[in-house]
């Protein structure tokens, strides 16, 4: 095992991290911005190391700089978190040659899944179920338009590099799809410098649904079961739920361990996310593979009692997944709402500044993962969420009552946050009986 790691990251996420190599007993290193001097988390790190101002690519997107913090300061692993650089395989590259361990999948197996075309061509070979549409890159025009009259319009152009929305068109006919096709491709070239784009069945209100899957270095990986995703806002995620309601249990394992199957197949070594969409016939279509741990992994932890983070590590470090698949049990339903300093009153405008009140819930099946106290200033730099928010039940009745009660006990001020959403959201009838799909809560705040 490890001795020393540094978490190139920062707030709940590298508070997280820092929990997960103590109870491993391992130290840490923190890097940080000066934007986060004095920060709480970086109390509970064995070292820090300034790597620069405040904006990111100053300092938490400087390999160059976190690099050197790991030499300096002898870490023989970095975690990358989320967002920033975890799902840059040049990174992890550069871990590499400088002999310090990524807590993560290999560049290879990276690139391999974050590929959205040799992905999808992987997802296929795995049995892993993915929407109708081009095999490959789209070549010539006239082989997206045959493809199209084949599974029907409406039909989606996204690029093979794509992220964060980008890069992706919908066309309902011949005519939109010739535009598409050539707007897509020029988008693709100007963000990744990849022009290359497929095409598949565009699926209207459909629901989000995940799988969250952890492999090793031996060839072994395990699902932790599905995440219900679908209450979102501008494709932010809101509220994450596990098991994701109302799918018929054989249809979900048939799902997840197709998930699994799939990162067993990129020999894929840590934590990752396959994401789909489901129509109301739960049929499923792979959207995409995130090569992280995500923010709402904590869900799927207090559905089975695994350790996501503590066990990235360990595999990282070439130990075998401490768990089996047939260990893992469902043992009730989480819900998480992700706390965020923006106010939904005024088109979530972001709130930094003095946070003076800051009150927490309790009680039998609640947690917060949370950076943040009274007296912490939030900078206006990064990200706006300031806590998680996770309660689990024995049943989706209970997780619901129950995540009801903690946002009634959460106070926190002057600045607004996401909570009276969240107390509206959980009083919904759509949320209450999961008749919702990814534009819900959208149509909501339009009203
Ligand atoms: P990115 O990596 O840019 O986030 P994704 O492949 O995850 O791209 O897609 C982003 C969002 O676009 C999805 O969450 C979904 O709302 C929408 N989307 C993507 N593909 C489809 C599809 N085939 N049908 C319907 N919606 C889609």
């Amino acid at each position: 095992m490890f001795s020393r790691i540094l978490i190139a990251n920062r707030g709940e996420i590298a508070l997280r991290i820092i929990r997960a190599a103590r109870a491993l007993e391992i130290e840490t290193v923190c890097v940080y911005s000066e934007a986060d001097r004095g920060a709480p988390w970086l109390q509970l790190a064995d070292k820090t190391v300034c790597i620069g101002k405040g904006p990111s690519a100053d300092s938490y997107l400087r390999i160059d700089r976190i690099i050197s913090a790991a030499e300096m300061t002898d870490a023989e692993a970095i975690h990358p978190g989320y967002g920033f650089l975890a799902e840059n395989a040049h990174f992890a590259e550069v871990c590499r040659d400088c002999h310090i361990e990524f807590i993560g999948p290999s560049p290879e197996a990276m690139a391999k899944l974050g590929d959205k075309i040799s992905c999808k061509r992987l997802a296929r070979e795995a049995g892993t179920p993915v929407f109708p549409g081009t095999d490959g890159e789209i070549e010539e025009l006239e082989e997206a338009i045959e493809m199209a009259d084949i599974i029907g319009y409406p039909v989606i152009v996204k690029a093979s590099a794509g992220g964060g929305g980008k890069g992706m068109r919908v066309a309902h006919n011949v005519a939109s799809l010739r535009t598409a096709v050539t707007a897509a491709q020029q988008e693709a070239v100007a963000s990744f410098g990849n022009g290359a784009v497929y095409l598949e069945k565009f699926l209207e209100n459909a629901r989000h649904v995940e799988v969250q899957v952890l492999g090793d270095k031996h060839g072994n990986a395990v699902h932790l079961y599905n995440r219900d995703c679908t209450s979102q806002r501008r494709h932010q995620k809101l509220i994450e739920e596990g098991p994701a309601p109302g799918i018929d249990p054989s249809i979900r394992d048939t799902v997840c361990e197709s998930a699994a199957a799939l990162i067993r197949k990129a020999e894929y070594s840590g934590a990752a996310t396959v994401e789909f969409l489901m129509n109301d016939k739960q049929e499923f279509f792979m959207l995409e593979v995130n090569t992280r741990v995500q923010v709402e992994h904590p869900v799927s932890e207090m559905i089975t009692g695994v350790d996501i983070v503590k066990e990235s590590i360990r595999v990282a470090a070439g130990e075998e997944l401490s768990w089996k698949q047939q260990d893992i049990r469902l043992l009730g339903h989480a819900i998480e709402c992700r706390i965020n300093a923006e106010d939904p009153d005024n088109n979530f405008m972001p709130q930094p500044g003095l946070i003076e009140t800051w009150q927490l819930p309790g009680g039998p099946g609640v947690r917060v993962e949370s950076h943040v106290r009274a007296g912490y200033r939030i900078p206006p730099n990064y990200d706006s969420m300031i806590g998680k928010l996770i309660v689990v039940g024995r049943d989706r009745e209970e997780a619901i009552v129950r995540m009801r009660c903690a946002l009634s006990e959460m106070k926190v001020g002057p600045i607004a946050t996401t909570i009276p959403l969240h107390q509206r959201l959980m009083n919904h009838h759509a949320f209450v009986s999961a008749a919702f799909d990814i534009h819900w809560v959208e149509r909501l705040l339009e009203n």
